[in-house]
């Protein structure tokens, strides 16, 4: 603990992408230091709040909104199962890490998967589980999960990866469920992004205790090659956002 705040509620880590710890200050917002990395250029809070001081931003008022315009989530996520099958050209397991309300293994179940889906928020499981009558829906961490090795075809974290405490241990846990020949599809806001302001402070995607790392598709490629996962194909978007699909080197 060598950051400047004595309360010991936050934390200084190395760079989860290249281990350095050297950081050029960005900027802060609502006290947390948002800096960027000097070896890999990766954007984070560092230092920032313990996990355990950003639970509660899991609470129901947090997931609400997912849970509004159900039909419409269902369409949405629909399109993006089907984007996901075509390449994969097989169906089998899916699992959706962040999974929220469930939509996305809904329409995976529907598109003929077997879903399963770890979501933080009880309410937001509870939904899925009594309205979306999914099964295979759990509340807790995806690394408390213990999902056995090489057991699913795909894995998706839709705007998830950006919020994890631990990012070397997730994905490697991501490496470890994938079966052969597997997809992991990764969705994030994209700071190296045309399309977002050119200050960044302004960006809406800056989000203190929340969102804890800001990606550009070279770190994060980077961190998923540490972890013997390629790069496969990246769809380009008009948002300032990554999409990003990864397989076994
Ligand atoms: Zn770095």
């Amino acid at each position: 603990m060598d950051g400047p705040h004595p309360s010991g509620r936050f934390e200084t880590i190395p760079c989860p992408v290249c281990a350095g710890r050297n950081f050029s200050p960005l900027f802060e917002k609502a006290g947390e230091p948002f800096v960027c990395c000097a070896g890999c250029a990766l954007v984070l809070i560092n230092p920032r709040p313990r996990f355990e001081a950003l639970e509660h931003t899991y609470d129901a008022q947090y997931s609400r909104g997912y849970i509004d315009k159900a039909d419409k989530k269902l369409a949405r996520c629909t399109r993006w199962v089907s984007r996901v099958a075509k390449p994969l050209g097989r169906r089998g397991n899916w699992l959706d890490v962040g999974c929220s309300a469930g939509f996305v293994m809904a329409a995976a179940e529907a598109a003929g998967f077997t879903a399963w889906g770890v979501e933080l928020e009880p309410a937001a499981v509870e939904f899925g589980r009594s309205e979306l009558g999914l099964e295979r829906i759990v509340c807790g961490t995806f690394e408390a999960q213990r999902y056995p090795d090489a057991f699913f075809d795909v894995v998706s974290m839709y705007d998830v990866i950006e919020h994890v405490p631990d990012l070397n241990a997730t994905v490697q846990e991501l490496a470890r469920v994938l079966k052969p020949g597997g997809l992991i599809e990764i969705r994030t806001p994209d700071v190296s992004h045309w399309a977002r302001p050119r200050e960044l402070a302004r960006w809406k995607e800056i989000k203190p205790s929340e969102h804890l790392y800001y990606f550009s598709p070279d770190t994060l490629t980077r961190l998923f090659a540490s972890h013997d996962l390629r790069l496969v194909h990246r769809r380009l978007l008009f948002k300032a956002a990554i999409d990003a699909f990864y397989t076994h080197a």
